[in-house]
């Protein structure tokens, strides 16, 4: 085992991951780092998914008896156990994902925020109470626990996603089954770990409350066509959603779908181009590109356009590419060599097309693949602009009339998140009212939203929502119920109906 291997390896004793499921498995774990095999995982066959759901729909009838604010401390422990895993979780998502360390660290921070949210949910799972037309009653709405709940997540953000789903499932009184990435297998493995100290110390956790199934996409699939489970939330690519959405239509399933996204920026003549400048560097070139927040397609007005971009020029230039384990660099690698394939075709497309290519080189050769953003200068909006390509391109275009921009800024299929740099107040608020994303920003970037608010994109991005404000209200499920305290039997609408 190579030197990285070895770390890994010593990170997955630290956390208490069955060696079992991590030494002698049938499919390679693979660090983008330096694209050395760092693992054999153990996959889960047809019967350890059918295993897993029976336990998962036995788990749920017990969990769903436990109070809110008792299921919520299971969570207040996780938080905890996450707290004191910070340090080797976060290292592990840098070589298992290639974030640099920041950024790992970030990725755990967010899955410590999201269990605070869920404790203080835990005694909110408020529903209404609701004037009644008729005499003498009471009508009232009540969330109910919903059922087993599917989790399938990108490699992109290996542990976080899960952590949003499952801490909100679990305090409305889910039980969780959990397809991770083929590509993060390790960190998912961890997080199982860590949940299971967690579960220990609360002692009263039904078996099979969490569960984990490491495979590929036929896993996925299985998790989808099975009616034991009753919502599935499904984070990645507009491709998969497409594969996933009408199967769960078909037997009435509940979905929230996270994925794809083409977010555009828009900077304007009065914006601070200081921060703006920051907000698009780290919106363009931020984990390599590979966020679904990433910013994608930059509109800058005329008036400012060519000292603005040579600035962003500049800072393409000097920022550091590299390993993220060997210095201080801002862009660690693509996840794998199909990712950087796709890169090179977006990028010649957009050549065919007119753009100017500014960067976009690779660093290094061999197993890893690690490339120098890419700015691309484009006269309009057309071909590779229109669609996402998971890698650090920003394409760049000029306007001159703020709604033009805003409609051309709509006109692409995905719908996530959106931002414009801009002092105007009225041409703030014009962005807000028009942008068609799920998250429409003023004076900051693209990516890096919090937890509390609910995150989530339009069209294409698939429409669900995750993590903060009312977002666990798809997590239950809803009943109206009304109460006759009268000797009376008033029908609702005056209908009389005497016998
Ligand atoms: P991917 O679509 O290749 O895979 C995502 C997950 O879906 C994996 O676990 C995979 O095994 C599973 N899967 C694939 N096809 C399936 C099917 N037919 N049925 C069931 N499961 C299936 O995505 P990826 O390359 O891992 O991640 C990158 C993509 O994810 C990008 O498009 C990015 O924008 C998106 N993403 C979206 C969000 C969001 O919140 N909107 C967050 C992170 C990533």
């Amino acid at each position: 085992m190579t030197a990285i291997g070895e770390e890994a390896g010593r990170l997955l004793d630290m956390l208490d991951v069955d060696r079992a499921h991590w030494r002698e498995g049938s499919m390679p774990a693979v660090t983008p780092l330096t694209g050395e095999k760092i693992a054999m995982v153990r996959v889960c066959g047809a019967d350890d998914i059918e295993a897993a759901l029976d336990a998962s729909s036995a788990a749920f009838r017990a969990w769903r008896e436990v109070p809110a604010p008792r299921r919520g401390e299971l969570v207040r422990l996780f938080g905890e156990e996450l707290r004191a895993a910070k340090e080797c979780l976060s290292r592990l998502v840098t070589i298992e994902a290639g974030k640099i360390a920041s950024e790992g660290r970030g990725e755990v921070q967010e899955m410590i925020d999201i269990c605070d949210f869920a404790v203080g949910l835990s005694r909110q799972l408020y529903g209404l109470t609701i004037a009644t037309e008729r005499p003498g009653h009471r009508m009232m709405e009540v969330w109910h626990p919903l059922g087993v709940v599917g989790v399938i997540s990108a490699f992109n953000f290996p542990v976080a996603v899960w952590a949003w789903n499952a801490a909100l499932a679990l305090v409305c009184g889910n039980s969780v089954v959990w397809k991770p990435s083929e590509k993060t297998p390790l960190t998912a493995l961890a997080v199982q770990a860590i949940f299971a100290r967690a579960a220990a110390r609360f002692g009263e956790a039904p078996e099979g409350l969490c569960g984990l199934l490491v495979g590929g996409r036929e896993t996925g699939e299985a998790l989808v066509g099975d009616a034991r489970v009753a919502l599935v939330s499904a984070t990645g690519s507009t491709r998969m959603g497409r594969a996933v959405a009408p199967r769960l239509a078909q037997r009435f399933a509940r979905a929230i779908l996270e994925l794809g996204g083409n977010n555009g920026v828009i900077v304007a003549p009065s914006a601070d181009l200081d921060l703006a400048l920051r907000g698009v560097a780290f919106g363009a070139m931020g984990t390599a590109g590979q966020r679904c927040t990433t910013t994608r397609r930059l509109f800058v007005h005329d008036s400012i356009y060519e000292g603005f971009v040579a600035r962003l020029k500049a800072a393409y230039d000097s920022v550091a590419v590299g390993n993220p384990l060997e210095g201080d660099v801002l862009v660690g690698p693509l996840i794998d060599r199909a990712a950087f394939e796709a890169m090179g075709a977006a990028l010649a497309a957009a050549r065919a097309e007119g753009g100017i290519v500014h960067g976009g080189d690779r660093v290094g050769e061999g197993a890893s693949y690690y490339v120098r953003p890419a700015l691309v200068e484009m006269p309009r909006q057309v071909g590779p602009v229109c669609e996402e390509t998971f890698g650090p391109i920003l394409y760049v275009m000029r306007y001159d009339d703020l709604d033009a921009a805003i409609r051309l800024h709509n006109g692409v299929a995905a719908g996530l998140s959106s931002a414009i740099f801009t002092t105007d107040m009225r041409e703030a608020e014009r962005f807000l009212a028009a942008s068609d994303c799920g998250i429409a920003n003023v004076n900051l970037g693209t990516s890096g939203a919090e937890i509390g608010g609910a995150f989530g994109g339009e069209k294409e991005t698939g429409g669900g929502r995750e993590s903060g404000s009312d977002s666990w209200k798809v997590y239950m499920r809803r009943a109206t119920n009304t109460v006759n305290y009268s000797d009376a039997l008033p029908l609702a609408q005056g209908v009389s109906f005497d016998i």
